[in-house]
């Protein structure tokens, strides 16, 4: 596969390239793959579906195939996935896909483990470390951290917004040893990412550390995001026939957004043939990418912090993926968008809560209120000619090209759970007055010693901080 760049589609390079480097130093633009192939209707159509690592597989091959053999890759998603994504229906036309079976019991760990798998498998034959930058707004960090944790060859650096996570994600991020260290970083989650991105734009460090990003600008933390999505869609589909004899519903992808590398990765699997009719880019206060929608202008702005702390992004780093993909118009076509301020997400925690017994986490609260309200008139109202107001919260004021399918009752949606409860106990617990359980992996983790270092947010000090430790 030949790799392009979202800011100079004249740049050809591999996909070892594009994933040691992270992003492209030359131009400052993101790497995409020039094509995605579709997977064969015969692989599609199969039923019962095939299961997640079969597509993993099926996925990940054109990507790969001239780089990595056959049982090279099938030995990386072997290894990468001892888990899978599961998908439960909570009514006739909701569905949640639980994505926190992972290690890190975050969505995240998909992409951070298939990233690590392969960057050990291209690091294998070189004599220098490779040091990984990464900032987080809370689970990156903790999701890239237990990927790489003792993998040879391989340094991790994570930078975080010190006061501005969980506790328990906190613990979650600064409790490694070896070769994974965490920096708190005097700032927000912005100003971390403008630290990472200012080093890898820095020549003279460049020239004496080998450096590559985990954030989900990395595309080899995109492509095995696209897994899940096609799994659930073949599983949905054939599910809502079986159970509900709803044949070939209009499938719609709920997703709860910061970065919108998530919602990036479901725009891949659906080039590939996933049977997804659009998508629903949820999300808090942090409205920078609904206000496109509704606008047709991209402003960027400062961050600020919600219960939904994963989604507190004011300038979406695959925005630009997007937007080098597809015009307006398009995303238009493609994507409803919603957002949710604090006392919104805490409704919606305690409405899914007592209406169908799920207990949802911020993140996957914002997209099952999405999705509710959407089949629950606003998308009639929008059709009735209704204005509606972007600024206020809910549904952003635009009519995607799959409206119709959901009036007429045609439509499932898939609700991303992209983290578990426990991970926002608190926030949970204000919702329903009860705690969530708390898996024994998370558990474990309280007890460990935090190892966070303090960092102005300062790029002098975090450059020589690098030169020194590392
Ligand atoms: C990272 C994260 C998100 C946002 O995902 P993006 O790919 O950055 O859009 C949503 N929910 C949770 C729980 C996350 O950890």
């Amino acid at each position: 596969m030949i790799y392009t760049d979202t800011r100079d589609k004249s740049v050809k390079t591999d996909f070892k390239n594009a994933v040691m480097n992270g992003m492209n130093e030359a131009t400052g633009g993101l790497y995409l793959p020039v094509a995605f192939p579709a997977l064969p209707p015969e692989f599609i159509n199969k039923t019962p579906e095939p299961n997640f690592r079969d597509i993993a597989f099926a996925m990940a091959k054109p990507y790969v195939a001239d780089e990595i053999p056959d049982a090279d890759l099938a030995a990386i998603i072997q290894d990468a996935y001892p888990f899978a994504a599961k998908v439960l229906p909570i009514d006739p036309t909701a569905y949640v896909l639980e994505l926190f079976h992972g290690p890190t019991c975050a969505f995240k760990d998909f992409g951070a483990r298939f990233m690590a798998r392969v960057m050990s498998y291209f690091n294998r034959t070189e004599d220098t470390r490779l040091h990984i930058l990464v900032a987080t707004s809370g689970d990156t960090g903790s999701a890239v951290g237990s990927a790489f944790h003792h993998v040879p060859g391989l340094d991790v650096t994570i930078l975080y917004p010190d006061g501005k996570i969980s506790p328990l994600q906190e613990k979650q991020l600064s409790t490694f040893d070896d070769n994974v260290r965490a920096l708190k970083v005097d700032g927000t989650f912005d100003d971390c990412q403008k630290l990472v991105k200012t080093a890898f734009t820095d020549a003279q460090l460049r020239g004496k550390l080998r450096l590559s990003s985990a954030n989900s600008i990395n595309i080899a933390r995109l492509l095995p995001q696209s897994f899940y999505y096609m799994y659930a869609a073949l599983a949905v589909r054939n599910q809502s026939w079986r159970v509900n004899k709803i044949e070939n519903p209009a499938i719609i992808a709920v997703v709860p957004s910061g970065n919108f590398g998530n919602l990036t990765s479901g725009l891949i699997a659906r080039e590939m043939g996933a049977p997804i009719a659009g998508f629903v880019a949820a999300t808090n206060t942090n409205r920078t990418v609904p206000d496109w929608i509704a606008t047709g202008t991209y402003a960027p702005r400062p961050s600020v912090t919600t219960y939904a702390n994963a989604m507190d992004v004011g300038a979406p780093s695959n925005y630009e993926r997007i937007a080098a993909l597809y015009d307006i118009e398009t995303v238009r076509g493609l994507f409803a968008s919603y957002w949710l301020d604090n006392d919104g997400i805490i409704s919606a925690i305690k409405d899914c809560f007592t209406r169908t017994g799920y207990t949802i986490d911020p993140h996957g609260a914002v997209a099952w209120k999405a999705w509710d309200d959407i089949r629950n008139g606003a998308l009639q109202s929008l059709k009735d000619g209704k204005k509606g107001d972007f600024t206020k919260p809910g549904l952003t004021p635009n009519l995607p090209a799959w409206a119709d399918s959901v009036l007429d009752k045609q439509a499932v949606g898939i609700i991303l759970e992209t983290a578990h409860p426990a991970k926002f106990g608190a926030t949970v617990t204000q919702a329903i007055g009860r705690e969530p359980a708390i898996p024994d992996r998370l558990e474990k983790v309280m007890h460990l010693q935090d190892r966070a270092i303090p960092m102005k947010n300062d790029y002098p000090q975090f450059k020589d901080w690098l030169l020194a430790t590392l």
